[in-house]
């Protein structure tokens, strides 16, 4: 499949781009030459390789990577410049230096010896193009959109993404196809694909995991796996929660693996998903064996394993230069005393690698003891992180011979990782800088960097001066949520002045339809509701603060007023620091320097200015926009 965009968009006219011939080559054993050792040849050799062609690389210099490549025997360098005789014998020819006089000579030499030459430098004055690539099970897609390599890229993505629909109705269960077309569609042996989701976010499931999900006609799920992927799933792919699968633990296995082979047996794709990577604790191995005895095709995609991925979540790097030299991943549901546990807690104490425990919480103290009683140093730095990388995750640290206290005074429960080790230092509760989930759509097109970065955060505090854009900052984001709960807290529209009804109307107008739109002032009864509700935009605290004062008659400095103004402020901040939701919160940034000329403007100022010190102190982030631009203050 391939397509040019080389005559649309460019006025109609037909240049080169339109005469375009595609073509797939089977270049395997054959000899491709790449003039040049850079990064642009690094992604030629990489995709020659992969199709099996033998390659011969000329360049005065290579990089590193090409470099290894051939110590390792992968590829035929000739390390000194370009030699018009290096064209003999090649099929094809690829000009990637960054020297435009030697890109020419390589395509003249190509051109005179009748052999194919792609250059990189100068499309125009290419004889060949390589199209943006993608694969499916079944079909690669090759796009050439005029020379334009990112579009290409993009069309590229979308074509595959039809490519793989199409294959799924086509093959898919009877609920896609009508009766007719099921008879005459060929029939499809069924597989089963054990894909380690990683540790919960959305976005940390490989490529190959995504891919097996998305063309899934039946996933079974544990607890653990990323669940936030089903919802992106069609309507029709039937998904089983493990966990309900009757039987009881011991025969609940069995069942799992007798839906599993009856799917495939079916002619069904079954995904077996679960978090972090299948072969640790995941039983695995066992479905793996389940289905090769009912001679059902069955294949394992790797996963992110939480034992490294969710202490990496706080911060914490499970080997460190100069502090650790290995990890040691460790079940520990069984306590050291009892006579099943088969580990021997001595030479753990003993080793001075990193220990990582899963399954610890509910045996941790008995655990902690027996390392110390092995002579593990009791003042070893130890982290908690629990509910690593959604939005509830909590860190506790605590040296090991407090750990376990320190845990249950958190009240935490599963699912949890122990780190032990010096590396534990590391460990910080805050949001890391390791990787912003996009909660939606963790594969396509990211949304605002804005959006990406907040994700994470439950409470984030948005500052700016009047028209900073602090409004539309936090509206970006929330931008990717279904709906969110917008809290409006200036006087609703319709009191008679039309200029505020107006502002009002293209506040409203900028919001996505599907927001809901609260016109309240009882900010904290908001902030209140469960988690699982939407996210909450408050815009503003300013607003609200304006009229809380008008409400209780404090323009004045009646002490009464103060008092209940006092009252409602204290109300709000808690409940800000409570809130189980993810809370966004729009406010001015006001009187940097110029003092109000009445005694009400300042008492409004400075208490403008205390609410926002206080709701900052308990945000998560703070950000500060100006003329347009947001910046992170925190
Ligand atoms: N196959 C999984 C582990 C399954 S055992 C993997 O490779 O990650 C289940 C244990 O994994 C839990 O008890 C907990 O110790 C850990 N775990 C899994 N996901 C977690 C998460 N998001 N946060 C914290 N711990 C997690």
């Amino acid at each position: 499949m391939s397509g040019t965009g080389g005559t649309g968009g460019t006025g109609g006219q037909a240049g080169p781009d339109g005469l375009i011939y595609p073509l797939g080559l089977r270049v395997e054993g054959r000899r491709a030459l790449v003039v040049g050792g850079g990064a642009v040849a690094v992604r030629r050799v990489a995709g020659l390789r992969a199709a099996g062609a033998d390659v011969v690389v000329v360049a005065p210099e290579l990089s590193p990577t090409l470099a290894d490549l051939a110590a390792r025997g992968l590829l035929t360098a000739r390390t000194r410049p370009y030699d018009p005789q290096d064209v003999e014998g090649a099929w094809l020819v690829f000009a990637c230096t960054d020297r435009p006089d030697v890109n020419a000579a390589v395509a003249a030499d190509a051109d005179r010896r009748l052999v194919w030459c792609v250059r990189a430098d100068d499309g125009a004055a290419s004889a060949a193009w390589v199209p943006a690539v993608g694969r499916t099970s079944d079909a690669v897609v090759a796009v050439n959109a005029g020379r334009n390599p990112r579009r290409a890229a993009m069309l590229r993505d979308r074509c595959v993404e039809a490519v793989e629909a199409a294959a799924r109705s086509d093959a898919g269960g009877p609920k896609v196809r009508g009766p007719e077309r099921a008879e005459r569609a060929p029939r499809r042996s069924g597989l089963v694909s054990i894909v380690g989701g990683g540790p919960g976010d959305p976005g940390l499931i490989t490529v190959a995991g995504w891919q097996r999900l998305r063309n899934a006609d039946v996933v079974v799920t544990d607890r653990l796996a990323p669940l936030a992927l089903l919802d992106q799933l069609a309507p029709d792919v039937e998904v089983i929660d493990a966990a309900k699968v009757p039987g009881g633990p011991a025969t609940r296995q069995e069942q799992i693996n007798r839906t599993l082979v009856d799917r495939a047996r079916a002619g069904r794709r079954v995904v077996r998903l679960k978090g972090g990577d299948p072969f640790v604790f995941g039983r695995g191995q066992e479905e793996v064996e389940a289905c090769r005895a009912a001679e059902v095709p069955v294949e394992v995609v790797p996963g992110v394993t939480s034992a490294i991925s969710v202490p990496a979540a706080a911060g914490v790097p499970v080997t460190h230069r100069g502090l650790s030299q290995g990890f040691c991943v460790v079940a520990g549901h069984a306590s050291p005393a009892d006579p099943r546990s088969a580990v021997d807690w001595q030479a753990l104490a003993r080793s001075g690698l990193t220990l990582v425990l899963l399954m610890a919480i509910e045996h941790l103290g008995d655990t902690a003891a027996a390392l110390i009683a092995a002579g593990l140093d009791a003042g070893t730095p130890s982290a908690c992180v629990a509910d690593g990388w959604t939005r509830e995750q909590r860190v506790v640290t605590a040296p090991l011979r407090e750990i376990a206290s320190a845990v249950g005074g958190a009240g935490i429960a599963n699912p949890a990782v122990i780190v032990i080790g010096d590396v534990a230092r590391f460990a910080s509760g805050s949001a890391v800088p390791i990787y912003s989930a996009d909660p939606v759509d963790p594969l396509g097109a990211t949304r605002s960097d804005l959006a990406v970065r907040a994700a994470r955060a439950r409470r984030v505090l948005v500052l700016g001066g009047a028209r900073s854009g602090k409004s539309v900052a936090a509206e970006e984001m929330l931008a990717g949520y279904e709906t969110v709960d917008y809290v409006a807290t200036g006087t609703p529209p319709g009191t008679g002045d039309a200029e505020w009804d107006d502002r009002v109307r293209e506040h409203r107008q900028r919001r996505p339809s599907r927001w809901r739109t609260l016109e309240a002032l009882a900010v904290d009864d908001v902030l209140a509701q469960p988690s699982a509700a939407a996210p909450v935009l408050v815009d503003c605290l300013t607003t609200w603060l304006a009229r809380v004062m008008d409400d209780s008659g404090a323009w004045d400095g009646q002490p009464d007023a103060a008092r209940v103004v006092a009252d409602r402020v204290d109300r709000l901040v808690r409940a800000w620091r409570d809130t189980p939701r993810h809370a966004v919160a729009v406010s001015n940034e006001v009187g940097s320097g110029v003092v109000p000329e009445t005694a009400s403007g300042r008492r409004f100022r400075d208490e403008l200015g205390r609410l926002n010190a206080r709701i900052a102190a308990a945000s998560d982030e703070v950000w500060l926009c100006t003329a347009g631009i947001a910046r992170r203050l925190r």
